[in-house]
């Protein structure tokens, strides 16, 4: 026969190897959740460069977040071999193209050391404009409106200038966006940032402007390709302008960024600029078991409007979803516990934390999952949205870092600028950086004037905070600077030799004392943490970490980052997804993570709590359906098993009982009220979709007479009925239930 042998595709079904192997020069696969699209399209990466024979530099892969990449990366180079995978251009839009940036930016005028401002720091940015130019708007409103303009790869028009405002017909409001988007734009400029648009917009200006720093690229592959938008739709077709090769894969029901401008018609958009694509769907989900996902199709299809696909399970039916009534959010952080505690007991132990997902539909909900987790000692990460490196300890040592590595990021330095105390007044600070701003200098040389003596210089500062600012700021950062070029030259000096010699400098643990007496030990020991991201970074760099973009002829590129570079941008691209996850990946944790990082990936065991109108869909969103596609995506993580929960008060201080969800109204029938009692053949099908050892009976057991019945929820009082019985909440002081759990009742359902 003639059809390509290759250990690849023994994993693989007809219509997925179809697609790995297409010899067409544009392969789109639309395909539902769990269909094996991130496993074709990983599969196809090493098919094009083992098979057809393609230079791992290349290739470029686009994923949507960096724990996507790096889960991509590990796999492609198993099937490769020999370290070949770091050579392949893979990451995220943004990292992709904050790489051609670094390498080449100087050709379109770029410095070579911007730092990046991410979302965080780039809305910091623009409430003070809007302050300090007393403009009449709301801060998230005027960066979503930023965002969006430069994403549409717009600039700032000339008749925005202030000058000119009076001739303009325009609304106050238009006219307020217009002057803060520029001044926002000019402040970047200053301070040396690129925020996420501008990492987008100012490569895809360098690949239209230098073609032949792509001209090299082979072909193209992205994964959730549903939440591309325009610029990112541009900046694929340059990276594939020379041979117009891309591959596609997606799912328009899980498009769920339309907020930051992505656009389902990027896909027809493909179909008509490429029309030969080869068009293939995948129709199997191996992910979920039968009662999932017959129930997360039944919460789609209610989207008329929707392109409709096939998609069939290959697991059995298993058990059924569930949805539950709690009075309040605590009580029903507690429920979720229970019902972890209570799986991964009666499944000895074939499932751990890792296992587990609970998944939000906005960051601000995890309050109370976090407490209840903490209370009952279950070990968690946190992904997306929430924020390790925005802690006030961790946020200061970057600051220092961020300011050593480019001493114009006047945002930086102006935050540490008297942290630790230097005498200088918040309101001196902020007097210096309006300083700066106006007269067009970087905060750092008017420093460095004022230091001088210069009398240009305006703003008063006392002259002890003088002697502070240069005899202690300037001259640590400059010292540190120093010896880390002259290291450079040399061997270089470490990461986390840097981070150290700063801490050092800085007496940091003693200012952390002083000024958190309360929780200084935590503080630290979260710097230790940070101190340990960085070891693990180096470490990863040498192991996995991306090869230099490949010599093009006739184009020079900057030469190779320092690790600090690196580093930084590291965290500022992690920033949205996946901060504070890394590490400690060793010990078994429950996962908490927006639904939108949550995207692409699987557990055994999902909950979504908050399921009520307001929550979901969300109260600021104006797009239903994509709401609506949020919870699809939610509920299409699950594998095994799916708890949806709300609560009947959404705070103490709410006085109206919430609504369950409206996407789930109709179909609230289907559900089952209570989890599983995990009867044998239960166990036995969940091994099965985890492809995992079904445990003996005698290890549940031996697990269970180490736990109380009476402390450790196997049954508690169903909260619902208590709450409708008696008008109260679900109490956990209250005697259990233990009778209704019964051992044997495991092995009767065995039969
Ligand atoms: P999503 O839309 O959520 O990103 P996806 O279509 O990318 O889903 P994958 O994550 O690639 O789906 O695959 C889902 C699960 O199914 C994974 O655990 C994967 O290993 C498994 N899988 C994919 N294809 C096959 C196959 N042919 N045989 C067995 N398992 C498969
Ligand atoms: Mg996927």
């Amino acid at each position: 026969s003639t059809t390509p042998k290759h250990s690849i595709l023994n994993s693989l079904n007809n219509a997925q190897k179809r697609a790995v192997t297409s010899d067409a020069a544009t392969v789109a696969i639309l395909a539902g959740p769990g269909s094996g699209k991130t496993h074709t399209l990983t599969s196809r990466v090493v098919w094009l460069i083992d098979h057809v024979g393609y230079q791992p530099q290349d290739v470029v892969v686009a994923t949507f977040t960096v724990k996507a990449a790096r889960e991509m990366k590990e796999r492609i180079g198993k099937a490769l071999g020999n370290g070949r995978e770091k050579k392949i251009i893979l990451g995220t839009f943004h990292s992709i193209a904050r790489r051609y940036l670094a390498a080449y930016g100087r050709h379109i005028g770029l410095s070579e050391k911007f730092n990046i401002a991410d979302d965080n720091d780039s809305r910091a940015v623009i409430t003070r404009i809007i302050k300090r130019l007393q403009l009449s708007l709301d801060p998230p409103m005027a960066k979503a409106w930023i965002s969006k303009k430069k994403a549409k790869g717009m600039e700032p028009s000339p008749s925005s200038a202030p000058q000119a405002q009076k001739k303009q017909p325009v609304q106050q409001g238009q006219r307020d966006l217009e002057v803060c988007y520029q001044e926002y734009e000019s402040h970047l400029e200053r301070s040396n940032l690129l925020d996420y648009d501008d990492l987008l917009v100012r490569c895809v200006e360098l690949l239209r402007k230098h073609p032949k720093c792509v001209s090299n690229i082979q072909t193209v592959l992205i994964d959730e390709y549903q939440d591309t938008n325009g610029v990112q739709y541009e900046l694929m077709r340059l990276l594939a302008q020379k041979h117009q090769r891309i591959t596609i894969v997606g799912d328009p029901d899980q498009s769920i960024y339309g907020w930051r401008s992505a656009e389902i018609k990027n896909l027809w958009r493909l179909l008509r600029d490429y029309p030969k694509t080869d068009e293939i769907s995948l129709e199997e989900n191996y992910r979920s078991s039968q009662a999932i996902l017959d129930l997360s199709l039944l919460v789609i299809q209610q989207d008329e409007k929707r392109y409709q696909k096939v998609l069939k399970p290959v697991h059995d039916r298993g058990s059924r979803p569930v949805l539950r009534k709690l009075k309040n959010a605590s009580t029903e952080a507690e429920w979720i516990v229970s019902e972890i505690r209570r799986a991964l007991m009666m499944s000895g132990s074939m499932l751990t934390h890792n296992d587990v997902a609970i998944l939000l539909r906005s960051a601000s909900l995890s309050r109370h999952v976090e407490s209840a987790l903490g209370k009952a000692g279950i070990p968690y990460r946190m992904v997306g949205g929430f924020k390790f490196y925005e802690r006030a300890e961790i946020k200061i040592v970057l600051d220092y870092l961020r300011v050593i590595h480019q001493p114009d990021n006047n945002d930086a330095l102006g935050r540490i600028m008297n942290v630790p105390k230097r005498g200088i007044g918040e309101g001196t600070v902020k007097n210096l950086i309006e300083e700066a701003e106006k007269s067009s200098l970087s905060l750092f040389t008017l420093l460095v004037k004022h230091c001088r003596g210069d009398r240009a210089a305006k703003t008063r500062i006392t002259k002890h905070a003088e002697q502070k600012i240069s005899g202690d700021l300037i001259r640590m950062l400059n010292g540190t600077r120093k010896k880390m070029e002259e290291a450079t030259e040399s061997k270089s000096l470490g990461l986390v030799d840097l981070i150290e010699h700063v801490l050092t400098a800085l007496n940091f643990q003693n200012y952390l004392q002083v000024s958190y007496p309360e929780d200084h030990e935590q503080r630290w020991a979260n710097v230790q943490e940070f101190i340990s991201l960085a070891n693990d970074f180096v470490r990863d760099l040498d192991r996995a970490g991306e090869d230099a973009l490949p010599e093009i002829e006739g184009l020079e590129q900057s030469k190779e980052e320092d690790v600090l570079a690196q580093f930084l941008a590291n965290v500022s691209l992690a920033s949205d997804a996946q901060k504070g996850e890394e590490g400690q990946e060793s010990k078994p944790m429950v996962t908490i993570s927006t639904i939108h990082a949550a995207k692409g990936l699987e557990w055994p065991i999902v909950f979504i709590p908050a399921v009520y109108n307001g929550s979901i869909p969300h109260m600021r969103s104006e797009d239903g359906d994509e709401e609506r596609r949020l919870l699809y995506v939610a509920m299409t993580r699950a594998q095994s098993l799916l708890y949806l929960s709300y609560p009947v008060y959404s705070s103490p201080q709410a006085s109206e009982r919430t609504e369950l969800s409206s996407f789930v109204s109709s179909v609230a029938n289907a559900f089952a009220k209570k989890g599983p009692n995990f009867e044998r053949s239960l166990m036995r099908h969940i091994a099965k979709v985890l492809q995992r050892e079904l445990p003996s009976e005698q290890e549940i057991f031996k697990k269970i007479p180490n736990m109380s019945h009476t402390e450790d929820n196997l049954y508690p009082i169903d909260p619902d009925e208590a709450y409708e019985q008696t008008g109260q909440g679900y109490d956990p002081s209250r005697p259990k239930r233990p009778k209704l759990y019964n051992p044997v009742a495991i092995s009767t359902g065995d039969g």
